[in-house]
């Protein structure tokens, strides 16, 4: 298999590089400072680099000129997000780029794309994702959140929980059972809406790492105009999976992954050269066994991105991806905790105690969540033994 680029990829490599210099923040690149919360608004820094990147025209440079984009080509836009992820800058389209938007361009009616595609490619609508609820995460098809037709609209009653983001956002994606008589998959729809209507109210829920991005999100009669209802009724489920189908290629966290393993080595030299003792035999060896797979991870999502752009589907191959990728920056996290102790717990960037300005503990903090978020590495396994491996469902 060749993996160098094309002479039109690697012209296009270039030309990001170049922006990248120009634009993308200092203070990302040379890692003194995460970006942080990079779905919702987002904080100064982010906004600015979500400007440049806006300004440029790149937001979702693979989608169809008719909508926004330049009609890129798959491959490129995945180079795009292997070079900003190189630079420690998140793409900033957040899941109105990766999800609701292509999900609008394949489902969507001529006045939701013109009333929706623009404003998400501009920065304007921020989009929050409402399918969980406190009884259906992996088992999705169970959501309760109910809706009813009344005249021109629809009210919906019910509780969606792990809306990340939902107070940072404007927009929200959302599924909720129009017929509760039909097999569960089939009386489900899928509506956009809002967030600031009246009836629905936001919980933000604290993690261990003080903050709120994930929410509770609460609907008490509220009221959703027809028009916002994306694909037909009760055919929401397959509007959904097309939403689902768009979750990335995976290759933002193989390349995050090489970028922390590198602090690490540098780390464990550092550490040993201060001590005057050599770096110890089972750190080397796990650090090799982890930077192995952090080479499979990569290739495993340029296999995605390469199915994806001759036109297949990636289904088993991203289940793949999602699984190794991040049990494996799991793994590296704990070995990071591990090799710095007590500093592990560190996070706060200026804090005298901090290694590397909190980096490795805050990355460890952040990592921990992405074997649950996306679905779950059981429910990947389960993906991969019956779709790939045709084994028989339980
Ligand atoms: C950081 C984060 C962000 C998230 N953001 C969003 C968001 O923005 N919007 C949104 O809608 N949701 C979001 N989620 C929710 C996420 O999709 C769910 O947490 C996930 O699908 C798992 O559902 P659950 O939490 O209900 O766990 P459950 O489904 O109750 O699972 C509990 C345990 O049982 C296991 N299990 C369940 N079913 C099976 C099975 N069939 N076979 C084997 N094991 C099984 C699971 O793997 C898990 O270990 C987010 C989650 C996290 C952690």
């Amino acid at each position: 298999m060749d993996f160098r680029d094309s002479a039109q990829e690697a012209s296009w490599r270039a030309e990001v590089r170049e922006f990248i210099e120009e634009s993308a923040p200092d203070a990302y690149r040379d890692g003194s400072q995460m970006a942080g919360p990079v779905y919702g608004r987002g904080d100064d820094l982010f906004q600015e680099w979500r400007d440049a990147v806006v300004a440029r025209g790149w937001m979702a440079p693979a989608w169809p000129r008719e909508y926004g984009g330049i009609d890129l080509s798959i491959m490129q836009q995945f180079i795009m997000t292997e070079e900003f992820s190189l630079a420690r800058s998140p793409h900033p389209g957040g899941r109105g780029v990766s999800m609701v938007g292509p999900t609008i361009i394949h489902h969507g009616s001529d006045e939701q794309k013109s009333e929706l595609l623009s404003g998400t490619l501009d920065g304007n609508l921020i989009w929050a994702q409402g399918f969980s609820e406190p009884g259906a995460g992996s088992d999705l098809a169970s959501l309760q959140l109910r809706a009813v037709r009344d005249g021109d609209d629809y009210v919906l009653n019910g509780q969606k929980i792990w809306t990340s983001d939902a107070t940072t956002c404007n927009w929200l994606f959302v599924l909720a059972r129009t017929d509760p008589d039909a097999p569960k998959h089939r009386g489900i729809s899928y509506f956009v809406t809002p967030l600031d209507v009246p009836g629905l109210t936001i919980s933000p829920i604290v993690d261990m790492t003080g903050g709120g991005e994930l929410c509770e999100t609460f609907f008490e009669d509220v009221r959703i105009p027809a028009r916002y209802l994306l694909g037909e009724e009760n055919r929401g489920w397959y509007v959904a999976m097309t939403t689902l189908d768009f979750e990335r290629s995976g290759i933002a966290g193989a390349v995050g992954l090489q970028l922390q393993l590198r602090e690490l080595i540098d780390l464990a030299h550092i550490r040993a050269r201060r001590a005057s003792l050599p770096v110890r035999e089972s750190l080397k060896r796990e650090l090799a066994d982890l930077w192995i797979a952090s080479h499979a991870a990569r290739l495993m999502s340029y296999n995605v991105a390469s199915m994806q752009s001759r036109g297949l589907v990636p289904n088993r191959e991203a289940s793949q991806v999602k699984l190794f990728s991040s049990e494996i920056q799991v793994r590296s996290a704990n070995t990071a905790v591990a090799v710095l102790g007590l500093q592990g717990q560190v996070t706060g960037a200026d804090d005298p105690w901090a290694v590397k300005a909190g980096r490795l503990a805050r990355y460890y903090m952040g990592v921990l969540p992405t074997v649950i978020a996306g679905g779950t590495s059981e429910i990947q396994r389960n993906i991969i033994a019956t779709r790939g491996l045709g084994l028989p469902r339980a």
